[in-house]
């Protein structure tokens, strides 16, 4: 681990445009700082509205006169194969690159940042391959051709939590379907994203077709807006995501939204205990609970209330707090300062509301360096709590009593978010039929983790659209009917 942690500094001064590394045309950079030790990681230019301006130019001109706009599938199936292996040769140091960055424990890391882009390209070139673009169907008048069409220049903006996979949710779709791409990364991971460039360079991948400026909110708008992009990919805050909407219904352009969460698992009276405990890691604190999907309400019955709460909180001060680059290591920091304050602002409100302390709630007293907070559980909350509506996006977990399953599902239910969720209980069936019950985009009964093959995103405020599967694929064609003669 010592040795992981002497990592050299890493410079990302210019950014990925048009296939070349470009100066950027302001003076503004961020300098990355290591979540688990404050030391300085690296420093990287931000982009401005010039420079996103450049990079859609690129992108357009890749897609409209270059050869992708042209290419058949196979031919991009082939070069994603390529970007897939450059990848894979690159993932162990940009899963420790990441788990630097923001936190994220490194066997996490390395699932999510190292193994899981590389396996989506393959997965979306395979599926590319085997659909049929232009579907010939017999109509009164004669023949009609349905086309899947590339949506055109997707601008694809990405939040820190897991920089690599969810930037692959956009970009593998967006070139299985033939689309040139815009990727604006978070500033709070800011040097990561540049890995997809070494690979692309080194796959083949035509000039301009995946360009990646990184860049700050006023920026982002720009990519927003700007008048060649065709479709927005964006995962983020729904606060974010609102006005990302509302620009975009304006133009009338296409837009995907991945946003936040505060589901809820609902352990059922018949449930067993143990199995709850080993489905909590995935489920409720992934990734130091920096994870859309964090099960951050737990709905326990009333009969079984003192027995769930002891089990969570048994659960959350057993967790060990350190540094993601160590293996035993299962809850990191926070990803910044900024954020700390934000989860430590939150536990102060939950302290404030009555809701009773059970862990954590404070600074680990052995680390003195570092933007940690101890895994958190309150008891007796409600779920008109300010904790139980508002995403805190950090390891803090309210137990909300229910009576009855009528009233889990009304509870679980009851949030402006509908992203997640699980049901535990002895009766697989039982559970099922909770789960239907539960308005989320995503549900487990008896665990969850996330499977990279099926849709996934949020109903509510937790989303527009979806990622991943054929149903992720979609959101990057046009349809167009050819009416033809036999
Ligand atoms: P954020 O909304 O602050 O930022 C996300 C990205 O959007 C960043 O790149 C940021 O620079 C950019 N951005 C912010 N405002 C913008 C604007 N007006 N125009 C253009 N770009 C803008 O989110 P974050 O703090 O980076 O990420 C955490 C949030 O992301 C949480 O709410 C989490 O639930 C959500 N998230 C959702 C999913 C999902 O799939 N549903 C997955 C991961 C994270």
């Amino acid at each position: 681990m010592t040795q992981l942690t002497q990592q050299a500094i890493i410079d990302r001064r210019q950014f990925f445009i048009d296939g070349r590394w470009t100066d950027p045309t302001g003076t503004e950079s961020h300098t990355a700082v290591e979540a688990a030790t404050e030391a300085p990681l690296g420093t990287a230019a931000l982009g401005t509205e010039t420079d996103i301006d450049i990079a859609v130019r690129a992108a357009r001109t890749a897609l409209d006169d270059g050869p992708w706009g042209r290419s058949t599938a196979h031919e991009r199936a082939e070069v994603m194969r390529r970007l897939a292996d450059a990848l894979a040769k690159r993932a162990e140091s940009t899963s420790i690159l990441v788990s630097r960055e923001n936190g994220m424990p490194i066997a996490l890391s390395s699932a999510f940042n190292g193994v899981a882009p590389a396996a989506l390209l393959r997965v979306y070139a395979d599926l590319i391959e085997s659909i049929d673009l232009e579907e010939s169907r017999s109509s009164p008048q004669g023949i009609t051709l349905v086309r899947k069409e590339p949506v055109g220049v997707v601008g694809a903006i990405t939040p820190w939590n897991y920089p690599q996979v969810l930037a692959m949710f956009k970009i593998a779709p967006a070139l299985a379907a033939g689309c040139t791409i815009v990727l604006k990364p978070s500033p709070e991971t800011a040097l990561d994203s540049y890995v997809f460039a070494e690979a692309a360079q080194e796959a083949g991948l035509p000039a301009g077709v995946l360009n990646i400026v990184l860049a700050g909110r006023r920026a982002g708008e720009a990519l927003v807006t700007h008048p060649l992009v065709d479709k927005i990919a964006f995962t983020g805050s729904t606060a974010a995501g609102r006005e990302i909407g509302s620009q975009c219904g304006r133009l009338i352009r296409r837009c995907t939204l991945e946003l936040g969460g505060k589901s809820a698992a609902i352990f059922l009276d018949d449930g067993d205990i143990e199995v709850l405990v080993r489905g909590l890691g995935a489920a409720s604190f992934m990734n130091n609970g920096q994870t859309c999907t964090t099960q951050s309400r737990i709905l326990a019955p009333r009969s079984r209330y003192d027995e769930v709460v002891d089990a969570v909180a048994g659960f959350a001060s057993g967790l060990r707090v350190g540094n993601p680059l160590d293996p035993e290591v299962t809850c990191g920091p926070m990803a910044s300062e900024t954020h700390l304050a934000r989860v430590n602002g939150h536990i102060d409100n939950a302290r404030r509301s009555g809701a009773r302390l059970i862990t954590g709630g404070r600074r680990p007293a052995d680390l003195e360096k570092g933007w940690f907070v101890e895994p958190t559980v309150f008891a007796d909350v409600s779920n008109d709590d300010e904790i139980a509506r508002t995403e805190v996006f950090g390891p803090v977990i309210a137990v909300i009593p229910y009576e009855g399953d009528d009233e889990a599902v009304r509870i679980a239910n009851d949030s402006n978010y509908g992203l997640a969720g699980s049901v535990w209980s002895s009766d697989e069936d039982r559970a099922r039929s909770i789960a239907r019950r539960i308005r989320t985009g995503t549900i487990g009964v008896n665990r969850y983790d996330i499977d990279l093959g099926a849709p996934f995103g949020g109903m509510k405020d937790s989303g527009i659209g979806r990622e991943l599967g054929f149903e992720g694929l979609h959101h990057y064609f046009e349809y167009k009917s050819m009416y033809v003669n036999p």
